[in-house]
């Protein structure tokens, strides 16, 4: 029944029931977690033999018999190259290759265009203010590099179809200090939500006052699809913006962190070869290459991007069935009760929550005395500032299946006493 239609005293006495359960929770003793996005262990376990496929001093010659141990190929090897540009529809020519992670790559690109600007500024970026839009909830470790680089964030809402593209519109069209903003595109960061063909073309179209104003494009989830049979397409951002004479406003970051191992990954960012001319004199002076024998161990293991995409409908088993926990537990016991929503994604790694408005923070803090750790509640928005204080993002695939059971039976109890100690009394929050 929703919450709302009973009157006070109905209210009050599932209150008192659903706390009952709270406490006898609480003295069961949990340990759990719900906030790190991260593969579980019997992902990683699927790439069997991966470890072993570079071995010896003769498997480590690349194609065009580069010895792989020795410096050298700053941009990467030309066989890594093909490998995602199958994988994500890109031009060879406009990759490079970066180390394990696509997050120092963004968090460079961002330090770069800084300190030197990008091809069509004035000058450094840091001479004169600088504000990103920030499509929320979004991805915190995007705020992040704003907040460290001292680059004012200005929160547009997320919508099912990607950034309130009216609200981007009037930002970018008469401000030049709006001079780029943060995009993850497919299966976002929480809500798992894939941009629409015509929020790609508003993006690629659109009037920009900066003349260097870039889209950090993060494909982090490009091929991270949840079922076989229903998958998300992503409109190409490069042909879009070449077609309106805006090939240089891309970005292009993804990695392989979430299809090998995070911690040992390969990522790439693809950008107009204009872009690439201005930049790579810089990586230049920043490294004399990146792990090559890493990229190897990729190239051999996988062979090309069919098998990388066989071998994400692998990790899609293993994924799926958690996920189904998630909306399961949410359906049964918050299904009808008119507190909560949540996000139904069919690839990337989250779910996203949304709790009575005002009871996010209180949720959480529930979660936390009963032992389940949820993601910081804030997180998902520039500055930590939820403005509904509603937001929780649920990261479904590194607990196990018992666990997370457990922990969703725990978040979604605290979620509905949280919004009816609102109800009873108002001026709780
Ligand atoms: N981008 C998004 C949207 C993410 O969610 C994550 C990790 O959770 C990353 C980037 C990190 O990527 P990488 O491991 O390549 O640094």
């Amino acid at each position: 029944m929703e919450f709302s239609k009973m009157n006070k005293s109905e209210q009050q006495a599932e209150l008192k029931a659903l706390q009952a359960a709270y406490n006898e929770l609480c003295a069961s003793g949990l340990s759990l977690d719900l906030s790190r996005g991260k593969p579980a262990k019997e992902q990683l376990d699927l790439l069997e033999g991966y470890l072993t496929c570079v071995a010896t001093p003769e498997d480590c010659r690349a194609a065009n018999g580069f010895d792989c141990r020795n410096y050298g190929v700053l941009d990467g090897l030309p066989e890594m190259k093909t490998m995602f540009a199958e994988l994500l529809g890109l031009s060879e020519k406009e990759i490079f290759i970066g180390g394990n992670s696509s997050l120092n790559l963004m968090y460079d690109t961002v330090a770069r265009a800084m300190l030197y600007g990008v091809v069509g500024s004035e000058r450094p970026w840091c001479r004169d203010d600088v504000k990103f839009i920030c499509p929320a909830p979004g991805y915190d470790r995007h705020f992040g590099i704003c907040e460290s680089l001292g680059i004012k964030m200005i929160t547009v809402a997320m919508t099912p179809t990607g950034p309130d593209m009216d609200a981007v519109e009037a930002l970018v069209a008469n401000d030049p200090t709006v001079k780029g903003i943060w995009c993850n595109p497919k299966y976002s960061n929480p809500d798992g939500i894939t941009y629409s063909d015509e929020t790609v073309r508003r993006l690629a179209s659109m009037k920009t006052a900066a003349k260097d104003f870039r889209i950090f494009w993060d494909n982090a989830y490009a091929v991270h699809h949840l079922y076989a049979d229903r998958q998300d397409t992503l409109a190409d951002i490069f042909a879009l913006c070449s077609e309106y004479g805006n090939r240089n406003r891309v970005f292009y970051f993804a990695s392989t962190s979430k299809i090998s191992y995070p911690g040992a990954g390969v990522s790439i960012l693809a950008a107009s070869e204009e872009n690439m001319a201005q930049i790579m004199p810089i990586l230049a002076s920043q490294t004399i290459g990146h792990d090559k024998l890493n990229q190897l161990r990729h190239i051999r293991y996988f062979g090309n991007a069919e098998n990388m995409r066989a071998h994400m409908m692998k990790l899609a088993e293993l994924i799926r069935p958690k996920f189904e926990i998630v909306l399961e537990t949410l359906e049964e016991d918050l299904g009808g009760t008119g507190v909560a929503t949540w996000t139904k994604p069919i690839g990337g790694y989250f779910v996203s929550l949304y709790v009575k408005k005002g009871c996010a923070k209180r949720t959480y803090q529930l979660c936390k005395e009963a032992g389940v750790t949820l993601t910081n509640v804030g997180a998902t928005y520039p500055y930590r500032n939820d403005p509904d204080d509603s937001n929780i993002r649920i990261s479904p695939t590194f607990p196990s299946k018992e666990d997370l059971k457990k922990a969703m039976s725990v978040l979604t109890l605290c979620a509905r006493i949280a919004a009816l100690e609102q109800m009873v009394a108002p001026c709780f929050n």
